[in-house]
């Protein structure tokens, strides 16, 4: 039986199998490697991934996201405030203290946790896998982040007996990198050598920044410090960018997107797709949006420096984590000989720039970014 990785993201999934030595990402029923972490209910369907994830603003009350992020925390933890704050979705106290995410589902009102909501995306995971391998899909390695509490990942192990899965470990991020950078890499030092290849793996997706300091040889990874800033996502240049387009429509068309919640989360998407748009290119570019508020059709613009310059103080906390990393490892940034980076917000030039800067040396890209987690995954058991 194939074990199968599964990099159970913020905002999206990869499923990875290893089969006779071989190691791929398959893709879901859209022929797509990328998977959302939305879990969407309607009046005859509940449905997880992409799908519900189409259904983001058109059934916005009753389309949940941001679970994984409040996984295992209590509904009273400031920082399960501050995540709720930050999502369109209704919540709720449960008797128990935790966070109840609150939907209409089968014409009737239910309450989801957050462990129920990975129940379903695992559940749909599991499906993509074994669509995949036309065979039943069983064991399982998943990820999680530096970040996650003994609480976290125990929810995590428990979601996953409940999805009928049997998960063999639970795999930090940045290790699962290093794990599939272990096998793809040829010319690692023998098991027997004295010095290791000391290697830097930088994860920076929707939630946060994570770094690894390793030393390794051939079929052995060390790992030295492992450290995470979980204010540093790119989901923070996101808030960034659409706050300052609220002031700039404010003034512009006396418009208080803050008032209406599908209004800014249409406006929040658009300020991803800029965001993106912006690591590509550094001319200014424009955003228009149709009908966004009161049937009025607004448009923007900004280039690349001017994000660059609203977003400095997150870039700052780069170099932060990063001696932090170091100095757990015992190492000075001169001993690192290769830097690796995989997540999404890593194609942001000013990360790719700020890392460049710390350790002196260009960036590596011999994993793939976006695959790579859910492949260390797969490897880890095959
Ligand atoms: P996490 O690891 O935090 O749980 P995740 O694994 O779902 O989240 P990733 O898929 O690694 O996150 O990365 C998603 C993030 O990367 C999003 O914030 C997205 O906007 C950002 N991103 C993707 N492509 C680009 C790009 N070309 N330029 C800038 N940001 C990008
Ligand atoms: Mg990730």
């Amino acid at each position: 039986m194939s074990v199968v990785g599964f990099d159970l993201g913020s905002q999206s999934c990869y499923v990875a199998v290893a089969t006779g030595g071989v190691i791929e990402t398959v893709t879901n029923e859209y022929s797509d490697r990328s998977t959302g972490s939305y879990v969407s209910f309607g009046q005859r369907l509940r449905c997880a991934g992409t799908s519900a994830k189409n259904q983001a603003i058109t059934n916005l009350k009753n389309t949940t996201f941001g679970f994984k992020r409040l996984l295992g925390l209590s509904y009273d933890h400031p920082l399960a405030q501050t995540e709720m704050s930050n999502l369109i979705n209704e919540f709720v106290k449960t008797d128990n203290n935790e966070i109840g995410y609150k939907v209409r589902y089968l014409d009737e009102e239910h309450i989801f946790t957050p462990l129920e909501l990975i129940v379903a995306m695992l559940t749909k995971l599991k499906n993509v896998a074994e669509t995949a391998l036309q065979s039943k899909v069983t064991d399982c390695v998943i990820s999680i982040p530096i970040y996650f509490a003994d609480s976290q990942r125990r929810q995590v192990l428990d979601a996953a007996r409940i999805a009928g899965l049997n998960c063999l470990r639970l795999l930090n991020d940045t290790t699962a990198a290093a794990l599939a950078y272990g096998f793809y890499k040829s010319d690692l030092p023998n098991a027997d050598s004295e010095t290791a290849k000391n290697v830097a793996f930088v994860d920076m997706g929707y939630t946060g920044f994570q770094v690894s300091i390793c030393a390794l040889k051939k079929e052995s990874v060390k790992i030295l410090s492992s450290v995470a800033d979980h204010t540093l996502g790119g989901r923070e240049i996101d808030y960034r960018l659409l706050q300052h387009f609220i002031e700039v429509f404010k003034v512009k068309y006396r418009l208080d997107i803050n008032e209406k919640p599908k209004a800014k989360l249409r406006l929040l998407s658009e300020c991803e797709k800029l965001k993106k748009l912006m690591s590509a290119n550094t001319t200014e570019i424009p955003m228009n949006i149709e009908c966004l508020m009161n049937d009025r059709d607004v448009s923007g613009r900004m280039k690349r420096a001017d994000m660059e310059e609203l977003c400095q103080d997150l870039f700052d906390k780069i170099p932060v984590a990063l001696n932090k990393a170091l100095a757990n490892a015992k190492i000075t940034a001169q001993e690192i000989a290769s830097i690796e980076i995989v997540g999404g917000s890593t194609r942001i030039p000013a990360v790719k720039q700020a890392l460049q800067t710390f350790f002196g040396q260009e960036i590596s890209t011999t994993l793939n970014q976006d695959e790579a987690v859910a492949k260390g995954c797969a490897l880890q058991c095959a």
